[in-house]
């Protein structure tokens, strides 16, 4: 049975002390459930400091983004390995933050991909239309286009290190959510394109969260759909007390 996954990427948000407080609140408060897993992804340079805080805790730190290099000469470039040193063994990819202002395309994302997996990092992988893709009724070759050319490019082993995330880019930080029927009926769609491609194992233990403008009050609705295994949250992250409830509603 696939495991429910709250995720919280804070993006360019909270210095040391504000990542220090958020733990130290969280630590105290998180009713932490086996079956659930509560994953925060800090900014690079408070990883470290993240993961020595959360050790004993149920919550699991994440990067938001990882070089598609090993090594060398990368200036400003955080390798799979510097982060894994530190202990960190999750990250995002594919967000569409990336791929829009810092032109991430299929190609880098999938060498990002490659490069993750054989640091055996486990992967969040973002997809998603954009707004005039759903309001031209493209939205499901949109997200089509996006899985087979990226994800297909890799095996069956590969998948099992993947969740995914299912994110419209016309409901990231805007208020809008995807309605439960609307996330729904892609998060059924992409599990059956990757039944039909990697088997009816890998797509039934595939985790696919829902992000876009989730909140304490639209999160369950959400969550109760059948293929909705859980949340990537932005805003809503950066505060414990709502970030908790949407994990309560989990
Ligand atoms: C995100 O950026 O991944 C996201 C879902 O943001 P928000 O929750 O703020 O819409």
């Amino acid at each position: 049975m696939r495991k429910k996954i709250l995720v919280g990427n804070w993006k360019m948000n909270k210095n040391l002390s504000q990542t220090d407080q958020f733990l130290k609140s969280i630590n105290n408060d998180l009713n932490f459930k086996k079956n659930k897993r509560f994953i925060v992804a800090p900014s690079f340079v408070n990883l470290e400091h993240a993961v020595k805080k959360s050790r004993n805790s149920p919550v699991e730190i994440c990067c938001q983004n990882i070089s598609e290099f090993e090594e060398g000469a990368y200036t400003g470039e955080v390798s799979a390995k510097m982060l894994s040193s530190v202990g960190v063994n999750i990250v995002i990819i594919g967000h569409s933050e990336r791929r829009e202002l810092f032109s991430e395309n299929n190609e880098v994302l999938k060498n990002k991909i490659k490069t993750a997996l054989n640091n055996n990092f486990e992967i969040i992988f973002c997809f998603g239309e954009n707004l005039s893709e759903r309001k031209n009724n493209n939205h499901l070759n949109a997200v089509k286009d996006q899985i087979i050319n990226t994800l297909f490019e890799f095996d069956s082993n590969d998948l099992k290190k993947i969740i995914l995330a299912y994110e419209p880019i016309w409901a990231i930080g805007t208020g809008e959510n995807a309605t439960a029927e609307q996330a729904q009926q892609i998060h059924f769609f992409v599990r059956e394109l990757i039944e039909n491609k990697f088997g009816i194992d890998i797509a039934s233990n595939l985790t696919i969260l829902y992000g876009g403008s989730l909140k304490p009050n639209n999160s369950k609705e959400l969550f109760e759909k059948k293929d909705v295994d859980g949340g990537l949250v932005g805003g809503a992250s950066l505060n414990p007390d709502s970030f908790l409830e949407i994990y309560r509603s989990l």
